[in-house]
């Protein structure tokens, strides 16, 4: 049990000592794009709709993480915004919870007329995923023409004044070859871009090694254009990205290296699913199925949080499982089931 945490601590905490403030939020599994690193050769199937929580059910489950200490969530998917009443289901989200760290990670196709709406109700931060800066490339990762459509979203949001963040999958013969793009583009707009590694996601996820490219090789290349020296994470628990300002340019660069480099033994992250699963880590497929309790008018908020303080203590080191692991795939759902 961590430092400061008993049994009867009302925050939330792992064998390991880790405590956990930060919910990932998964609000659909569908998604507007097929990006190659993201989907599989498997036929994907969406799950059903009956199955997917309703809006209501997440907001008292928020309700319940956030009296055990979760401060920060975000919401991913699947593309969260091609859920129907996201951008009401935000607004209340807001009402309900004035001190909650909001926060979004997106493709960014659908954002542009929600940024007001960002604005509004103070939302931390957007993740925008942009893996190319080129419309082919871009095309040829996502399987869509959707640049226009990001790029715009992008100028609206940082026009409203709204924190954006880029994050892009480090792929082995496009980032390298887009580095002066990211590196123009952050010192244009003063924005943080952040370097993720390529994991090996779902059964038949399309990573092998020749597509990996580990985050320091990227470093090396940024190293030789411009003075990098180490920044502080702006994120109040830390977050998993090293990051690096640039001497004499605005923007920052970061690297996030689940396989190279993994931050297994700071993770403070709970994951809810769409269909209202709790994912302890990201590489452990084993899922808590918690719609059940929260549909059964018999099961009271005091019964789910005792469960969840139960079920965290066993949340596992997902690099023991990457490490265990015999085939390419370290885990069997696809990213765009879990939310990254
Ligand atoms: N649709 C939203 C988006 O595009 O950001 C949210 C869902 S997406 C699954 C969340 C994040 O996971 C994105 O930043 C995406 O780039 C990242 N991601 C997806 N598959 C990945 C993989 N195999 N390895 C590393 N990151 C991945």
């Amino acid at each position: 049990m961590s430092q400061g945490q008993t049994s009867s601590s009302p925050c939330l905490g792992d064998a390991l000592g880790r405590s956990i403030h930060y919910l990932r939020l998964s609000v659909t599994d569908r998604c507007n794009l097929r990006c190659t690193y993201c989907q599989s050769n498997a036929v994907h199937e969406f799950i059903p709709h009956e199955h997917i929580l309703h809006y209501e059910e997440i907001l008292r489950f928020v309700n319940i993480v956030h009296r055990l200490g979760i401060e920060k969530v975000r919401l991913t998917g699947g593309e969260p915004f091609v859920r129907k009443g996201c951008a009401d289901f935000l607004f209340r989200l807001r009402q309900q919870f004035p001190s909650l760290d909001i926060r979004i990670t997106s493709n960014g196709t659908l954002l542009e007329e929600h940024a007001a709406l960002l604005k509004r109700i103070r939302v931390g931060a957007v993740n925008l995923s942009l893996d190319s800066f080129d419309a082919a490339t871009f095309a040829s990762i996502t399987g869509r023409n959707f640049l226009p459509q990001v790029l715009n979203a992008l100028e609206k949001l940082l026009a409203e004044g709204v924190s954006v963040k880029i994050n892009a999958v480090a792929l082995r013969g496009i980032t390298e070859r887009e580095i002066d793009n990211f590196l123009a583009f952050a010192n244009t707009y003063g924005v943080d871009i952040r370097f993720i590694e390529f994991m090996p996601m779902g059964s038949s996820t399309l990573w092998n090694k020749q597509l990996f490219c580990p985050v320091s090789e990227l470093l090396t290349l940024i190293g030789q254009r411009v003075e990098l020296r180490p920044s502080p994470s702006d994120e109040r628990f830390g977050g998993p990205a090293r990051m690096f300002s640039m001497t004499g340019k605005k923007g920052r660069i970061g690297v996030i290296s689940p396989l190279s480099n993994h931050f297994c033994h700071t993770c403070n992250r709970l994951r809810l699913t769409s269909e209202g699963a709790i994912r302890l880590c990201l590489f452990d497929d084993q899922e808590y199925a918690l719609r059940p309790m929260l549909r059964d008018p018999a099961v009271e908020d005091a019964e789910i949080a005792a469960y969840l303080r139960r079920l965290c203590q066993t949340k596992p080191l997902g690099y023991d499982r990457l490490r265990a692991k015999k085939e390419t795939a370290v885990a069997h759902s696809v990213m765009s089931g879990i939310g990254g």
